[in-house]
């Protein structure tokens, strides 16, 4: 028996190697990640982990847990994978599988002519936190391209240092793909009271380099200085061991319902896989979340060790820090065609509806939103508007009454 190989111990890889112990499992479990680190924590490195010098990874489980379960951690990039004759090759060696889970996560978009530059950062994975917190010394001016989560929890972070922090978003606001405009203002409101600088509509024309550096960055009429640069404009799927051996990707590694790939005895879970959602009708969707990762891997465990065969079906939730704002997303708002907005100052909540359905919830400093969101998009329960305005209160009442 060859077992299960996992590429990628990140949140998804590392989850399903000891869920898969959880479930009954028996036979061996390999986790193969190119980093010799403890899998960790990625969300502390956009915020935390920048702010404090001494601050180490968290893992996400102890060295012993994955010893207990009995899974075997190989350090090393995976060059291939073979589907016909069940293999991955590693450092040159090839290592059989029974199945083979592809949990290889994203990797960060860059701007081409900006690559390689010697004070141009991007943030995926912890290297890259390091690299990032090291240069933090000798910068005084940051500039953030893009005005995501990942751009604005960094700017948020860094402006409470003293540092001049500027955001450059092409889109007409921040978050634009992913939150409704009402949040995207709030969170543009706090991050200028934090002292960030905020263009949006940015149309960017160039930027200046002197040796192996970028010292400003150019606009229509306009320049930046900078003593450093975060390039945070998305990631995109890990897809290239998939697509190498001729498995169907799309923005993701394309899986049916249950996180099987096109090939057979090939799964695909986390930021890597592009998975049919309950939510919109079946489409094909790719989620960057946590949440989304371990589910998919807790699911994923099941199904390999008991031959349970059911659809992955979970509400997606999110969540982001930004300086003092907490975010959190439930559900799915692609198909919303109306909102609702209950803004009381320091909490706030957009509830986008699909005609009479609610299908997403956006938060802002209201977890008692949030979990209720959650509650409802699972049950599929949606009160009446003036309930939802009224407050978690009145919504728990009628969750509770009808
Ligand atoms: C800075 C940052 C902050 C974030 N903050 C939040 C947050 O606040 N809330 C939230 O919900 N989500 C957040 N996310 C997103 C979340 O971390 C990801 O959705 C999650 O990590 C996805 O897990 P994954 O296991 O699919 O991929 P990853 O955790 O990225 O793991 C993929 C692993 O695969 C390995 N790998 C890839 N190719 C190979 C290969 N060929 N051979 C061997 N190993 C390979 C990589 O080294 C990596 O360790 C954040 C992400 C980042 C980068």
């Amino acid at each position: 028996m060859n077992g299960v190989v996992i590429l990628g111990a990140g949140h998804a890889g590392s989850q399903l190697a000891v869920s898969l112990r959880a479930e009954g499992y028996g036979g061996p479990v390999t986790l193969i990640d190119a980093s010799d680190a403890l899998p960790y924590h990625k969300p502390p490195l956009s915020k935390t982990f920048l702010m404090d010098p001494e601050a180490r990874p968290q893992p996400l489980r102890a060295a012993q847990a994955y010893e207990a379960a009995g899974v075997m951690r190989l350090t090393g990039r995976v060059d291939a994978i073979d589907p016909a004759a069940r293999t991955v090759t590693l450092a040159g060696r090839l290592l059989p599988y029974d199945d083979l889970v592809l949990a290889t996560g994203a990797r960060n978009r860059m701007l081409p002519d900006l690559a390689g530059a010697a004070n141009v950062h991007c943030l995926r994975d912890l290297a890259d936190a390091q690299r990032l917190r090291d240069a933090l010394p000798g910068a005084q001016r940051v500039t953030v391209i893009g005005g995501g989560f990942i751009g604005l929890e960094t700017a948020a972070a860094l402006a409470g240092t003293g540092r001049s922090v500027t955001v450059l978003e092409a889109a007409p606001r921040v978050l634009a793909r992913v939150a409704a405009p009402e949040t995207s203002a709030r969170v543009e409101a706090t991050l200028a009271g934090l002292g960030v600088t905020l263009r949006t509509g940015w149309v960017g024309r160039g930027w200046r380099r002197e040796s192996d550096r970028v010292t400003a960055i150019q606009g229509d009429g306009e320049e930046i200085a900078c003593d450093l640069v975060l390039v945070g404009i998305g990631a995109e799927a890990d897809t290239a061991l998939a697509r190498a051996a001729g498995i169907a990707c799309n923005r993701g590694i394309l899986t049916d319902a249950g996180l099987r790939t096109g090939a057979p005895h090939v799964w695909a879970i986390g930021d890597a896989a592009e998975t049919p959602h309950w939510q919109l009708d079946g489409a094909a969707v790719r989620i960057e979340s946590v949440q989304n990762a371990t589910d998919q891997a807790r699911h994923l465990a099941r199904q390999l060790a008991t031959g349970w065969t059911e659809p992955f079906r979970t509400v997606p939730w999110f969540w982001s820090d930004i300086g003092p704002l907490k975010l959190q997303i439930a559900g799915l708002a692609a198909r919303a065609d109306r909102r609702i907005l209950r803004d009381e100052g320091a909490r706030m909540a957009v509830f986008h509806l699909e005609g009479d359905r609610l299908v997403a919830v956006e938060t802002l400093g209201s977890p008692a939103d949030h979990m209720l969101a959650r509650q409802m998009l699972e049950a599929g329960r949606t009160p009446p508007d003036g309930v939802l305005l009224e407050g978690p209160a009145a919504i728990k009442g009628w969750l509770a009454a009808a």
